[in-house]
């Protein structure tokens, strides 16, 4: 493999989109100087923020857990009225958040709307959970007492969160923690703070109690957790990123014994047997792989396709990967925007030429872009060997990689063959196959016929080394309660 730039157009920005992005970025309130923020599509500096030491980290955990006290007081209405308000602030400025998102992160803007729709319902959801809490009564078997659960606020909750869904990873954890009656310290990533800064703002704007959401900001994430996590008010740590830094969290979560949350990386399987539908497959895998850029825990990044549609499959990818424009986020018509950083870039790089070197064949893309912007284009892999580092690793950006298979068997053995187990992908019309192999994959999600599985209403989350505990759903909900049960005697009275 030689090729590795190419000179070919990129989309530029939209000048109106990019001057209402940054009208947005005036209208938080930042410092001049600090940790700078860079556009991955431009490499242009685009804000600075502050890199917050250990002290000002413990300042915010006194903050939060001072302003927590009367929040955990407060009614359930009390809670699900200030959720609504901040439900209509983040959707009245959805295409504020949408500017933003796109500006910081790259994703294009149609894609950063998809993702304020979806991070946003998140809060709505817990606003209409938030009054209706679990619990109940029951009476002991042998008779004699009753027992009655309860749910109470875990309390104060460290929240960690990647750059790849700059607002949905934030929401997801904030609004199940103030439905619950917890306050919070939140970290975002460096390199996506400001959606996360916005949106705080908002919330404040709607009526969350000012100092109950404390971000901080850090250029030194592991002295900021190994003081906060040892800190004896935080009772919860709930963190998405890589498997790694979620040991080590643990690690550190396990001094105080904390209620732990962990959304870990991935390895997706998707499986397309013979009977799949050509056109359904071919949508679902186009959206499981490339949304985000390929660049989230979900995306498909092992495709095996049964030996009897491979060659129809492999070829309508490659042909819809091969009409993506690629270019800034802000761009008219963009289909792929910028990956996150050019470590991204060059691990594509990597990722093909090791493919190809070890007996792959490319179809399409393959290549980056003579550009400062961080540009690779949609690639399409085939017969991508075992051996290859795209059939171990976690791709995190838009590379399909297509390996072939014979049997029903086979299929779910390779697919098994990972220590992760977030989200898997089967695509077949006969429904006893489709229930019979998502039975068997051991993974925390599974997409039939579609490339798009979260939800709010989901309990989203992986097994195996890909995480524990849920968010989104009810079950999100628990991840901030503790569940206490209060044994009633009783006696008979005449
Ligand atoms: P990352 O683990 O490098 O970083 C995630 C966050 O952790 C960032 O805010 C980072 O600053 C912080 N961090 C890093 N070291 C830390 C430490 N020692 N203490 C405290 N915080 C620390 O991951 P990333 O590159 O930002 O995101 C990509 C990874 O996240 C992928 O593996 C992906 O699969 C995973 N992810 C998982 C989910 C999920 O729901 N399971 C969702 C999105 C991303």
């Amino acid at each position: 493999m030689t090729i590795t730039n190419v000179a070919a157009p990129l989309i530029t920005a939209d000048a109106a989109s990019l001057r209402h992005a940054d009208a947005v970025i005036q209208s938080i309130n930042l410092p001049s100087q600090g940790i700078a923020v860079q556009d991955p599509a431009t490499a242009e500096t685009i804000a600075h923020i502050p890199d917050a030491g250990v002290e000002a980290a413990l300042e915010a955990v006194g903050k939060a857990d001072a302003a927590g006290a009367d929040w955990a007081k407060s009614s359930l209405r009390q809670r699900a009225d200030v959720l609504h308000a901040w439900y209509d602030n983040l959707v009245a400025h959805t295409e504020d958040l949408a500017h933003l998102i796109s500006r910081e992160m790259g994703k294009p803007l149609a894609e950063a709307r998809g993702e304020v729709k979806y991070g946003t319902d998140f809060v709505r959801w817990y606003a209409e959970e938030a009054v209706r809490p679990a619990g109940n009564f029951r009476d002991t078997p042998d008779g004699g007492a009753s027992l009655l659960t309860r749910r109470s606020p875990v309390g104060l909750a460290v929240l960690i969160t990647p750059w790849n869904f700059p607002l949905a990873m934030a929401t997801r954890k904030i609004a199940p923690a103030l439905a619950a009656g917890c306050p919070v310290v939140i970290k975002p990533a460096t390199l996506t703070p400001l959606t996360t800064y916005f949106a705080v703002q908002l919330a404040i704007e709607a009526g969350v109690p000012e100092e109950l959401i404390q971000v901080i900001t850090t250029s030194n994430s592991g002295a900021f957790s190994e003081a906060v996590l040892l800190d004896p008010r935080v009772r919860k740590v709930s963190f998405t990123g890589s498997t790694p830094v979620g040991r080590r969290l643990l690690e550190l979560a396990s001094r105080n014994v904390l209620r732990s949350s962990m959304e870990l990386g991935g390895n997706a399987p998707l499986i397309v047997f013979n009977d799949a539908d050509l056109q359904r497959a071919v949508d679902g895998t186009f959206a499981a792989k490339l949304r985000n850029g390929g660049q989230s825990c979900i995306g498909a990044n092992r495709i095996y396709v049964q030996d009897g549609i491979a060659d129809d499959f492999t070829a309508a990818l490659a042909e819809r990967f091969a009409q993506v424009p690629v270019g800034n986020g802000l761009g008219q018509g963009t289909g792929l925007g910028a990956l996150i950083d050019d470590r991204a870039v060059a691990q594509m790089h990597t990722y093909t030429n090791n493919a190809v070197t070890l007996g792959a064949t490319l179809l399409t893309g393959g290549h980056g872009y003579d550009s400062a912007g961080n540009f690779f284009a949609p690639t399409v892999l085939d017969h991508v060997t075992e051996d290859s580092d795209v059939a171990k690793s976690e791709i995190f950006g838009p590379i399909a990689a297509i390996q072939r298979f014979t049997t029903e068997t086979e299929a779910i053995t390779r697919a098994n063959a990972t220590e992760f187990g977030l989200a898997g992908y089967v695509f077949t019309e006969n429904l006893d196959r489709a229930l019979n192999v998502a039975d068997s994959l051991e993974t925390g999600i599974v997409g039939i016929n579609q490339g798009v599985p979260s939800n709010a209403g989901a309990p989203f989350g992986g097994i195996k080394q890909s995480g524990l505990g849920r968010e989104g759903s009810s079950e999100g909900l628990e991840e901030y309660e503790n569940i206490r049960f209060y044994n009633v005697a009783r006696r008979a009275t005449a």
